[in-house]
């Protein structure tokens, strides 16, 4: 019989499967506290289920925390971890925000939902490797867990309470397990963590985005911009060809009308879009949409040919969403001295094995 991964189950589910085999309902309640809540890495952390109940379980369910690789601390407290998964595929997953003796502070962690990415877009060292495959819903689960489970050894009061989907990969690509994930970390026996605590961020998957906004309208969405302009779009994030600005645009004002949410745009300043044209495009296409635009100074990636603008070209960016009224900030930098930008940790792994 082939195992369940454990980490990949609601509640219910758990409990549905215990009595399938053989166990009480109430056992399946006792392993997702366990499992999801505690973060175990082996059933012989559990100390409320007997022995042979143990032996059971560990027949039809699996469990197989991921094998830090390496981990990276940025003077800020960003901490990104390598992470390696059973097939020997690498996943990065950064947590931002910590600080030790301020346990009750924010803490954001920064999951990946795939191996590589299939947009490709330009700036980004994730997309430039092209795609591998899909994260499964333990995967992405996992990595909230694993890092919780290293955090807690430092600080046993540590609890994470942020979650962005803005690591490697796409998340609206891995639609369903990215949905899955979300109500497993939001399970009240689990993490608990509000959906409202929770964003996706996407480079404008349209038909998943008006999905999204049905299925989980409490989950914020950001929307990785980068130019208002579909020349420029087109060259950036190549999903601009099929799903265009006039489309992605309409799916956002979809779902600002559905959940009653503003929708954060990224905008990676960078040497392509940092000018007039462009403030002046991203002011048309923001009238009437519940937004507030967040200006990233682009982490100039190797072999990408994109680099950053300069400060005055940035501040004049800046000033002409200012003054049509947009909420417009410069988003913090985090990690920037550990390469916590999207992808850069595992190509530079790669570099050096090269
Ligand atoms: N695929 C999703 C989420 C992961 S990428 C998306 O594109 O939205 C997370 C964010 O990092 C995106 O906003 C992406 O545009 C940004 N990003 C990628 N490479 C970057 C770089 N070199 N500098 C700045 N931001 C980058
Ligand atoms: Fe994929 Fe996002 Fe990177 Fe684009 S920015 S290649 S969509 S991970």
């Amino acid at each position: 019989m082939e195992k369940i991964d454990c980490r990949s189950l609601l509640e219910a589910e758990l409990s549905e499967l215990c009595l399938s085999n053989g166990l009480s309902k109430f056992r399946g309640k006792q392993i997702f506290q366990w499992v999801q809540q505690k973060a175990i890495a082996d059933w012989e952390e559990i100390s409320n289920i007997s022995q042979a109940d143990k032996e059971r379980i560990s027949k039809f369910l699996s469990l197989r925390p991921a094998t830090l690789i390496r981990e990276q601390k940025s003077k800020d407290g960003t901490r990104k971890f390598l992470f390696e998964l059973a097939d020997g595929e690498r996943i990065e997953t950064v947590l931002m925000g910590y600080e030790k003796d301020k346990s009750r502070d924010r803490q954001t962690i920064c999951v990946s939902t795939q191996v590589g990415c299939p947009v490709g877009c330009l700036f980004c060292a994730t997309g430039m490797e092209g795609f591998k495959r899909n994260l499964t819903i333990g995967e992405i689960t996992g990595q909230v867990l694993d890092v919780l489970r290293i955090l807690k050894k430092e600080n046993s009061e540590f609890r994470i309470t942020n979650i962005v989907f803005m690591g490697m990969g796409e998340p609206l690509l891995n639609y369903d397990a990215v949905l899955k994930a979300i109500s497993i970390l939001n399970s009240h026996d689990g993490q608990n963590i509000g959906l409202r605590k929770m964003t996706v961020s996407t480079s404008g998957v349209v038909p998943k985005i008006i999905q999204l906004a049905k299925d989980s309208p409490q989950v914020g969405l950001a929307i990785s911009l980068h130019s208002s302009r579909d020349e420029v779009r087109d060259k950036l994030i190549p999903i601009n060809k099929k799903y265009p600005l006039a489309s992605l645009m309409a799916a956002c004002r979809t779902y600002t009308q559905l959940t009653n949410r503003r929708v954060t745009f990224e905008f990676a300043l960078n040497n392509a879009n940092t000018n007039r044209l462009e403030a002046q495009g991203l002011v048309k296409l923001l009238k009437g949409i519940m937004a507030h635009v967040n200006l990233i100074p682009v982490n100039p990636v190797q072999r990408s040919g994109v680099c950053r603008p300069t400060r005055g070209e940035m501040l004049m960016f800046k000033k002409i969403l200012e003054d049509a009224k947009i909420a417009v900030s410069f988003r913090e930098e985090k990690g920037l001295d550990i390469d916590a930008a999207c992808g850069q940790l595992r190509q530079r792994l790669e570099c050096e094995k090269a």
